[in-house]
């Protein structure tokens, strides 16, 4: 059974995020995304801090250009956009003001500039989210997103691989022939959806129905999804009527945050009665959100954050694997946590995060995925340069980060935290015996006993990251930008930015260009993932310490009743009783799964964790400095069955794998050559221990050393030909090598797998 996009299959209610977590008050249900008052629909896209304890906030995808201008009035001349027809409106007004007195003039001023304020407003209006006739169960494409000026859709990238493991039941058309189709000189008029496609293709896909039509019908379909101009919303009528209005109050209230404090103390059991009458209704409007989340950024806390360019558009569930997933698309436009910027992402930075994220995939290392980028062609991005716009559409189980818990435990907002970890603990994590509180704990005056959930949370949390990590660096593979708002709750690798892979092995490496100390350097990820796991440690300490001196779990409004000094002795009773137990089970986890990783990359048996990093991989790593990681590892995958002495294989081995000019490395080639030979004999000795056959460990090794590595000049290369020349071909060539990076690089791709060079020059930044 096929599904089209906006009748994916989601989550049990029960298990929802929406459903188990507190919505931004602005707009407290999916059903306000069509409801935006008339004066206020920017509301969804101003920077703001949201309040009210809330850990998402309801908001569509809307990628058009920011700051925002809109097609002027019919009034004006034909090419004029609103910008131009007001400003012009303003000079002719400066004029006309000329005969008024001061306070004539201010009135005018004022007046002039509400209603040009709502115009804009309307404008925008135009582009959310509105239900087209009473009673429609998802409003399809918002009526102005078929306006001309709103941007088509190319889509330039789709992975099979992610489609056939995540969403098999998606119907998706012909979108992954289609953009093969549409490569080079076939490319520059090719959208895939939006309004120069329906013209073309004689209306807007037809996004239901559980049977897809024609093939191209639901590429098309997809490629509306896949945009961010198709929204999947599930409310009714009814549900609209109720939300009209609500948020507004809210944000007109001067103080609506503190009065929620108040109500939060005075009726502690309030937002656990409302979470828990949300999970039993599963008519409950359901809709794409944003996370709010906070974050240590270079070790300094950085406030509220949150999904600033991500919106997740639904929880879906694969009914045969019964997984879920978070569908996101990131560049998809402005939400309330997008601060300064404008919400958008370039085309290459959504490629490197497509391509990263499948890359990772198939080494085997716990990782978001991506099944596809949308490309804007006619929406330019400013960055250093102006390129055009895109968005990735990528999954992952879960895109909570220890951020999300850092932003409530900072502001005080301890029912916050407390729902969320129990979300997190019994949903996500499926730890043992959690009860998630509802109605009928709220409702009973024994508080019952629920298991304690924060600590073992904490260590579910360290031990998923530091295996992850482990296999980074095992693969040379540098993150960038380690911040606690980067790091999954569920251990997935996340937010692929500077990244890179390392081509030289070189310990000191630094791959984002604005980390000048080296922070987030490839020697230090473990450490930083030590700092963020601490981070999360501190910012549930007070969970920890109130749930070891009562051996149960919070009930609602306890953690909130303690004032600053007992939640304090709390948290002081957490760090003493188990931060160096953490952090060393981090530590031990980490050097476990890193010597286990080493010894499958090198097809010997472990000998213990210490024993390993000290006799072999060690002593490997300094052969590596100056080689090429990749070209040596899996050249290494010939010498088990090679009949060269260690001295020709050393010789040959360097020589495969040394940068050709020697800029690379200072050592001196025969020193070089020399240490390889040595290591090679203490590893023929570890070989021969083996039980299995050279042969055998030899097609094992080849599934453990990739022979393609996704090296910077070539996610560079991928999206200068892509912006450039249309060229799709590349990017689907280079996205196969990504999803098997275990087989022999065809001669014609050969030189993808050449030396590189040490990571220097053209470096990404954060945030492209
Ligand atoms: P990053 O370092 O890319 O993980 O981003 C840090 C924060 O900045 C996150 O809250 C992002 O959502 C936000 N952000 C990054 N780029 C943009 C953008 N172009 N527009 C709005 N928010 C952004
Ligand atoms: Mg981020």
């Amino acid at each position: 059974m096929k599904y089209r996009p906006l009748s994916l299959p989601r989550v049990p209610v029960g298990q929802q995020l929406t459903a188990n977590l507190l919505a931004d008050p602005v707009t407290p249900t999916a059903a306000s995304l069509t409801a935006t008052p008339v004066g206020y629909p920017s509301l969804l896209r101003r920077a703001r801090f949201v309040q009210g304890g809330a850990h998402f906030a309801y908001v569509s995808p809307l990628p058009i250009p920011f700051p925002y201008d809109f097609p002027a009035p019919e009034s004006s001349d034909a090419n004029t956009t609103l910008g131009e027809h007001q400003k012009r409106e303003i000079e002719a007004e400066a004029q006309q003001q000329s005969e008024l007195d001061e306070a004539q003039r201010q009135e005018q001023t004022h007046k002039n500039a509400v209603r040009r304020m709502d115009q804009i407003e309307s404008s925008l209006r135009g582009y959310e989210v509105q239900v087209p006739r009473a009673g429609a169960r998802v409003n399809a494409v918002p009526p102005r997103r078929t306006d001309t000026t709103y941007p088509s859709a190319r889509v330039v990238a789709f992975s099979p691989e992610c489609h056939a493991h995540c969403l098999p039941h998606l119907a998706v058309g012909d979108v992954h022939k289609w953009i093969q189709q549409t490569s080079g000189d076939a490319g520059p008029y090719a959208y895939s959806s939006g309004p120069v496609a329906d013209a073309l293709a004689g209306g807007i896909a037809s996004l239901f129905g559980e049977t897809p039509g024609s093939d191209a019908d639901a590429r098309r379909a997809f490629s509306d999804w896949a945009a961010g101009r198709a929204v999947p919303l599930h409310v009714t009528a009814e549900q609209i009527d109720e939300a009209s209005g609500a948020g507004v109050q809210f944000f007109q209230e001067a103080d609506a945050n503190a009065g929620w404090k108040q109500a939060a103390q005075e009726n502690p059991a309030r937002f656990s009665s409302e979470v828990a009458a949300r999970r039993a209704d599963p008519q409950r409007a359901y809709g794409p959100y944003a996370l709010r989340y906070g974050g240590h950024q270079f070790g300094e806390w950085a406030g509220q954050l949150g999904d600033g360019r991500a919106v997740t558009l639904v929880e879906a569930l694969d009914p045969a694997s019964q997984r879920r997933w978070e569908v996101q698309l990131k560049g998809a436009g402005r939400t309330p946590f997008s601060r300064f910027g404008d919400g958008l992402a370039t085309l290459k930075s959504s490629l490197r995060e497509f391509l990263a994220s499948e890359y990772m995939a198939a080494l085997g290392i716990p990782t978001s995925r991506a099944l596809a980028v949308t490309q804007f062609p006619d929406l330019p991005v400013a960055r250093e340069t102006v390129t055009s716009a895109a968005v990735a559409m990528r999954l992952a189980p879960s895109w909570l980060r220890i951020g999300n818990f850092e932003i409530h435990a900072s502001k005080g907002e301890w029912e916050s935290v407390r729902l969320l970890g129990e979300f997190v603990a019994h949903d996500l994590l499926r730890l043992d015996g959690v009860v998630k509180t509802g109605a009928e704990v709220a409702a009973s005056t024994a508080a019952p006993h629920a298991a304690p959930w924060a600590e073992r949370l904490v260590r579910e949390v360290a031990r998923r990251n530091a295996r992850t990590c482990a296999l980074w660096q095992a693969y040379g593979f540098m993150h960038g930008v380690l911040n606690t708002d980067n790091i999954a709750l569920l251990g997935d690798t996340i937010d692929y930015g500077p990244y890179g892979f390392m081509d030289v092995f070189d310990e000191e490496q630094v791959c984002n260009h604005s980390d000048v100390l080296g922070r987030y350097s490839y020697k230090l990820q473990p450490t930083m993932v030590l700092f963020a796991i601490d981070k999360l440690l501190e910012a549930l300490g007070p969970v920890i310490g109130f749930e070891l001196l009562h051996d149960r779990a919070p009930q609602p409004g306890e953690l909130l009743a303690a004032d600053d000094k007992e939640r304090a002795a709390w948290a002081d009773h957490a760090t003493e009783a188990c931060a160096d137990s953490i952090r060393a089970e981090l530590q031990q986890t980490l050097l476990d799964a890193w010597s286990a990783a080493w010894c499958a990359r090198l097809g010997v048996a472990s000998r213990g964790a210490e024993v390993d990093k000290e006799e072999l991989i060690d002593p490997l790593t300094e052969v590596l400095a100056g080689l090429d990681m990749t070209r040596a590892m899996r050249y290494l995958c010939r010498f088990p069955t090679a009949s060269a002495s260690p001295e020709a294989f050393a010789q040959a081995w360097v020589a495969h794998a040394r940068h050709g000019n020697g800029a690379a490395s200072d050592k001196d080639t025969a020193v070089h050559v020399e240490a390889a030979r040595a290591w090679l004999v203490r590893y023929a000795s570890w070989l021969d221990a083996a039980e299995t056959s050279a042969a055998d460990i030899v097609s094992a090794m080849r599934q453990k050393n990739p022979a393609f590595t996704l090296r910077n000049w070539i996610t560079d290369e991928v999206a200068e030909r892509l912006e450039g020349h249309n060229d799709t071909a590349t990017v689907e060539r280079v996205r196969k090598l990504c999803s098997y990076p275990f087989e022999d690089l065809s001669a014609d791709d050969a030189r993808y797998g050449e030396v590189g060079t040490l990571l220097r020059g053209h470096l990404p930044s954060c945030s492209s």
